[in-house]
């Protein structure tokens, strides 16, 4: 390790305190997707406290914070809305009062995704307290509905605020490895008619629950048939709500509808999954069952809606990129040790950034993704100044620092 990423690892750490301190500020406050008002200010006020050059609040209601003004541009991302505590019988301690146990902060957010909001505000601190940056803005989101439909709030950043990165650091939980990708997802419906009569006589009719019934086994059929991608995984497809409507129960119903959770690896595309499920319908027997992706369109708490297709681009960038090859080198310096290079099983807004747009995005985040939205959801502190530490190193390298 040089000097300076030495010092920059130690200075992480001593701020190790007041990064979880930061934290526990965010947990404190309960931030659902489409209510994230009242965390996004706690961020707000911290960025501005630690002397980020300008912090700004968009449409959407993203949290943006600048930090230079160099021609290059890179960004750090950190959604900051959570899912819901669930069963809180499941929980040994109130998921909204933070404490610092066994080296490790607890409460709902601390891995999915605050921690990583977190250790970002404390790089920003860092870069400019020991002047790592000249060549690059650099922007730090703290971005909402992220669990309702990842990738909206950087769709809104890309087309509305006109902020266009060359890379995009995702500081979603990588449990301090690097990751370079992730399956990609969407959200579809099959739709039959029917013709409905009374139950006592059903030849008079036409049942649609047993047509969409024989499209969902078709669906079954098809997961198996799915592509399989050596890094990324196999495809999948499942049935995951059935609907109908009818007159009554003594009735033949006349519509019936299943919604399907597809997971797209590597060369799947919408076109290519929805003509699957097209084709599914026809082996059942109803080639002009109705296929639609579904469309995205909830109130963010600004009170804007903007809509988007349920449709999550895959994403991979190579290992060999110089991206990951900067990032790999910036974490051998800063942390003295190798990274696994990897890849996240759930989705990220990557699926906006490098899925749909093609900027290349590299994750790594504090915690360990297998307690993303899970009880007892806790992060370890020595992650926190780990992925400052890296983050901070990480705006050395690339300006050049030895
Ligand atoms: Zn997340």
């Amino acid at each position: 390790m040089s000097d300076l990423y030495q010092k920059i690892y130690h200075r992480a750490k001593e701020l190790e305190g007041e990064t979880a301190r930061f934290l526990m500020d965010m947990v404190r406050v309960p931030s659902f997707s489409m209510t994230e008002g009242d965390v996004i200010q706690v961020i707000k006020k911290e960025m501005e406290a630690q002397g980020f050059d300008e912090v700004k609040v968009d449409g959407l209601g993203n949290v943006i914070g600048r930090i230079g003004n160099g021609p290059r541009i890179i960004a750090f991302d950190a959604h900051i809305d959570t899912v819901y505590p669930g069963d809180m019988s499941l929980w040994n301690f109130d998921p909204f009062t933070p404490r610092i146990e066994d080296g490790q902060v607890w409460g709902r957010g601390t891995v999915d995704q605050e921690g990583g909001m977190a250790a970002m505000v404390t790089a920003g601190k860092l870069v400019k307290e020991m002047g790592l940056n000249k060549g690059f803005t650099l922007y730090f989101t703290g971005t909402v509905m992220e669990e309702d439909c990842d990738g909206l709030c950087w769709k809104y950043i890309l087309n509305e605020d006109k902020i266009r990165p060359e890379m995009v650091v995702i500081t979603e939980p990588t449990n301090m490895n690097i990751y370079r990708g992730h399956r990609g997802r969407m959200e579809m419906q099959v739709r039959v008619k029917g013709l409905s009569c009374h139950g006592s006589a059903p030849e008079r009719g036409d049942n649609a629950i047993y047509k969409i019934s024989r499209v969902a086994l078709e669906i079954e059929k098809l997961h198996d048939r799915l592509a399989n991608d050596p890094f990324l995984g196999k495809g999948s497809i499942c049935v995951s709500q059935v609907f109908f409507t009818g007159p009554s129960q003594c009735a033949v119903p006349d519509s019936a509808w299943i919604n399907l959770d597809r997971r797209l690896t590597f060369g799947e595309t919408k076109e290519i999954a929805v003509a699957e499920v097209k084709d599914a319908a026809a082996r059942a027997g109803y080639p002009d069952a109705e296929v639609t992706v579904l469309e995205y369109a909830e109130k963010a708490y600004t009170g804007l809606v903007y809509p988007m297709e349920k449709y999550y681009p895959t994403w991979a960038i190579p290992e060999t990129s110089p991206w990951v090859v900067s990032a790999v080198d910036a974490y051998e310096k800063t942390l003295g040790r190798k990274p696994f290079v990897d890849k996240w099983t759930f989705s990220t807004n990557g699926v906006s950034i490098a899925g749909m747009e093609g900027i290349p995005c590299i994750g790594l985040g504090p915690g360990n993704e297998v307690l993303a939205h899970f009880p007892n959801e806790h992060c370890p502190l020595e992650h926190l100044s780990g992925a400052s530490a890296f983050y901070a190193g990480l705006v050395a390298q690339l300006n050049g620092k030895a």
